[in-house]
């Protein structure tokens, strides 16, 4: 395994990290959970992703109890939550960043991931209905607290994160050292375009998620959803319309392509959707999901892959994918 900065904190997360979205507590048994989080462990992954919406909880008690029953050291891995969409219900207080429900998800997470510590907490949308003022003072008091020892933000624009970094220095605050956005060959502009200025001036680390845009990138979906794929899992027909939906034509074809460049570099589709992520030097991990060891076997082996992306093999690939790419 690699290690990397996150971003310029001295945290080291490994190039490749693992999430329990759509998985845990949702469409996978625990014991399939269990076997998925050790694979990654025993393969040097470092950093496990979480957050109250996954499962509406469930997804973090899942990974709780895997990491008590564990002989890991608590010193050997990082685990995150993320607050916004909440987890009980939707009351006012029960969602969004104010102090009030990001102080509650982050003491509700640490019992449900039975932990002293979030390594990473983050913002897991932009509320526009709550001062950044208010929500970075927050994450500041729990990181002075030893609640947490690092928050970040997800998906929100260079604008507002221009807007929390600029609060922190005027207000002496610990400021976001990542940001959590989606990065794959079919969408790109934020991490490469709208960041770039605060990977410079602020050191910004990403942890990024959707790797393989869902298994889009794997080739899973080429001739329709296969059944028990996250597509095909009840309760993401949204994600289903939105990964298949309008406009999904053209990024199919690039698949294709992208999967016959990696027939000549005699690898896997995942694996080069994968190594792909790793060549950007502003990407600090990959966040790998997986519903079976399998998948993940597969995806871990995407690091020996990243030395065979010479600039001529990143030329054809980018032109396939700066086509379709959002
Ligand atoms: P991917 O885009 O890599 O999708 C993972 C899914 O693709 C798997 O669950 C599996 O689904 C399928 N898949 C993966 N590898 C293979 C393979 N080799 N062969 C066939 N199918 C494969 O990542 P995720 O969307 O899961 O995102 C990773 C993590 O990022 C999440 O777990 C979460 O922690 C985080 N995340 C954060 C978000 C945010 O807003 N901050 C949003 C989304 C994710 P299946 O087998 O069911 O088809």
């Amino acid at each position: 395994m690699e290690y990397r900065s996150l971003g310029r904190s001295g945290l080291k997360v490994s190039a490749l990290s693992f999430g329990a979205w759509v998985t845990f507590g949702k469409q996978i048994g625990d014991p399939v959970a269990k076997k998925l989080l050790h694979t990654a462990y025993d393969a040097g992954v470092n950093f496990f992703d979480n957050a109250e919406a996954y499962a509406d909880g469930k997804a973090e008690l899942v990974m709780g109890d895997i990491l008590k029953k564990s002989s890991w050291r608590r010193s050997s891995y990082l685990v995150s939550s993320k607050v916004f969409f909440g987890w009980e219900d939707d009351k006012p207080n029960q969602v969004g960043l104010s102090r009030k429900h990001i102080v509650e998800a982050c003491h509700d997470a640490l019992k449900r991931l039975q932990v002293d510590t979030l390594d990473l907490y983050y913002c897991h949308r932009p509320d526009p209905s709550t001062p950044i003022e208010e929500s970075a003072r927050a994450m500041h008091d729990l990181i002075v607290q030893g609640k947490v020892l690092y928050w970040g933000t997800s998906e929100w624009s260079a604008a507002q994160l221009t807007e929390a970094f600029a609060v922190c220095d005027r207000l002496g605050l610990h400021a976001p050292v990542t940001e959590q956005p989606q990065y794959n060959l079919l969408h790109r502009t934020r991490v490469e375009k709208e960041y770039a200025t605060l990977y410079k001036a602020r050191g910004l680390g990403t942890t990024i998620w959707s790797p393989l845009a869902s298994g889009l990138l794997t080739g899973k979906y080429n001739d329709g959803v296969p059944a028990g794929s996250r597509l095909d899992t009840p309760g993401m027909e949204w994600l289903r319309d939105a990964v298949l939906g309008k406009g999904s034509k053209p990024k199919l074809a690039a698949v294709k392509k992208f999967a016959a460049i990696a027939k000549d570099l005699d690898t896997t589709l995942p694996r080069l959707g994968l190594a792909w992520c790793l060549k950007n030097p502003h990407v600090s991990t990959v966040i790998l999901g997986a519903s079976r060891a399998e998948q993940l076997v597969e995806n871990l082996g995407a690091l020996d892959v990243v030395s065979r992306l010479t600039p001529a093999v990143l030329k054809k690939i980018n032109a396939i994918s700066a086509a379709v790419a959002e």
